[in-house]
């Protein structure tokens, strides 16, 4: 596996194990079964039968309510060691949650406060919850020890609180405005179109968690007789299925469903997890570092292609195009580096000049491109016969140039010696024979590189003079 697919993974698993997980988690922690009631005879055959049924009911649940999380779970904590199943129906409002529960399209209405009204229709389990309310209203209102003193204010309210009824009967001038959502509640107070709203304590610790509420705080507290008071509500033609709740709310612990309210005010603390924006993030995290690897790649790529011409380059620069061997600007290089080499360490140096005799003649017996092989296939020959140490440069058109370091004219007269054989001897077709004069000369202590070429040339044409296919010193 390349390490990018790695580091994609890596970064895959880190996002996905940090946020979503965690609430995956707790979720899974509120559905946690407890030993079951069943076997204690606490339940008629009736209520039994209705459980081991294996009807799922509905819970009704506000989606956007505050304590939307703990209405399931308060059922669940309550009814699970009945054995009976649950699912949550979500609904928009408190108000459509209780009329969804008197048309039959959800069965258990949880955080019901009981009424006259509503005892007509409902039966309610006896309180699971006794929670204080509080009002809250923006961060520059003043608090209040009585409610006499915001009586005359607006506050914005969820229809069919059953709190509106109660304060409408003692404090007649306080005024309404009904809202479906407790985030309508919070707009319209942060709108200044109302004063406050009036909510359990428990509903506020939870509402406290977002940017929003910054601006808001609870600014007084509602005596006793106010008190959110939470039952299980359940249709009244649906008796079965009150007794059951009813026997297991008394069978449940009052401390656990304690220690479950406040658990579920702690737990809303942690920031709500936009799904869809997570996702977006991470897909966009993900993109953002592809594109910066595969750039990274693709600059490298690029940089080595550069120094790949680079050195193609530099290497046509010193290169004659014919022959393949250095050009007349590689040998001058190799010159100066050479005679420095010598005068610093007093070793011998020596060149050899060659020119092929009687190259004019192979031009006008076989054409130009006969000439051009044969001088390829020469170098190449010349080059073979060579020390891989020793330089080769074509000089002129049919003239090459040998440098030899840390070697002296005697030895350099055997290699020409040795390179003039090889020619001799060599099949280059379609010539019949081939041949060259070699000019040896040894580079002498100050003298210039004018003066050593200027020396070989000489020798090389005394060889010339001497018949050809000879070496002169
Ligand atoms: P010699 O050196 O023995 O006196 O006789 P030569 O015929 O070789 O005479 P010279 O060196 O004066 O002539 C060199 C010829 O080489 C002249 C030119 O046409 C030919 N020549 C030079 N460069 C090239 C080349 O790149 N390709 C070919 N085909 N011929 C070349
Ligand atoms: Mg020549
Ligand atoms: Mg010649």
């Amino acid at each position: 596996m390349s390490k990018f697919v790695r580091l994609i993974i890596l970064l895959f698993y880190l996002i996905a194990f940090t946020t979503p997980c965690k609430a995956f988690f707790q979720e899974r922690a509120l559905s946690s079964s407890s030993p079951s009631l069943s076997s204690t005879g606490i339940f008629t055959p009736a209520e039994k039968a209705l459980i081991d049924s294996g009807k799922i009911f509905k819970v009704c649940n506000v989606i956007q309510q505050a304590n939307n999380n703990a209405s399931i779970g308060i059922v669940r904590l309550i009814a699970n060691k009945s054995g009976l199943k649950f699912v949550a129906t979500p609904l928009m409002s408190w108000a459509d949650s209780l009329a969804a529960l008197q048309q039959g399209k959800c069965d258990i209405l949880p955080w019901a406060t009981k009424t006259e009204e509503r005892s007509k229709t409902m039966n309610f389990t006896r309180p699971y919850v006794r929670i204080k309310r509080v009002v809250i209203s923006r961060k520059e209102e003043p608090y209040f020890r009585d409610l006499y003193e915001v009586s005359d204010k607006v506050f914005a309210m969820l229809k069919s609180n059953y709190a509106v009824t109660q304060i409408r009967n003692n404090h007649p001038n306080v005024q309404f405005v009904y809202v479906d959502t407790v985030q309508e509640e919070l707009d319209y107070i942060l709108q200044d179109k109302a004063y406050g709203t009036i909510v359990s304590l428990y509903s506020a610790a939870n509402l406290f968690n977002n940017e929003q509420t910054r601006e808001l705080k609870v600014v007084g507290v509602l005596p006793p007789v106010y008190d959110d008071i939470a039952s299980l509500a359940t249709q009244k033609k649906n008796q079965l299925l009150h007794d059951i709740l009813e026997k297991s709310l008394i069978a449940t612990d009052p401390r656990q469903i304690e220690e479950f309210m406040s658990e579920g005010a702690v737990v809303s603390y942690d920031p709500d997890i936009d799904y869809q924006k997570y996702w977006i993030i991470t897909f966009a995290i993900i993109l953002i570092v592809s594109t910066l690897i595969w750039w990274n790649r693709y600059l490298k790529m690029l940089n080595a292609k550069l120094r790949e011409s680079q050195i193609k380059l530099e290497q046509l620069s010193i290169t004659d195009p014919l022959t393949k061997v250095f050009n007349r600007v590689k040998m001058d290089q190799v010159f100066i580096q050479e005679i420095e080499t010598c005068k610093r360490y007093h070793s011998p140096l020596s060149i050899i000049m060659l020119d092929i005799d009687y190259f004019k003649k192979i031009n006008d017996e076989h054409g130009h491109t006969v000439g051009d092989n044969v001088l390829k296939t020469i170098a190449q020959l010349i080059k073979s016969n060579l020390r891989t140490n020793d330089f080769l440069g074509r000089w002129g058109g049919e003239e090459f140039l040998i440098i030899c370091p840390s070697t002296s004219l005697d030895n350099a007269e055997l290699v020409a010696e040795k390179l003039r054989l090889a020619l001799v001897n060599a099949q280059i077709r379609p010539l019949k024979n081939i041949s060259a004069s070699f000019g040896v000369a040894q580079w002498r202590d100050e003298e210039s590189q004018e003066s050593l070429i200027s020396r070989a040339d000489s020798a090389l044409y005394r060889a010339k003079d001497g018949g050809r296919n000879q070496v002169s010193l």
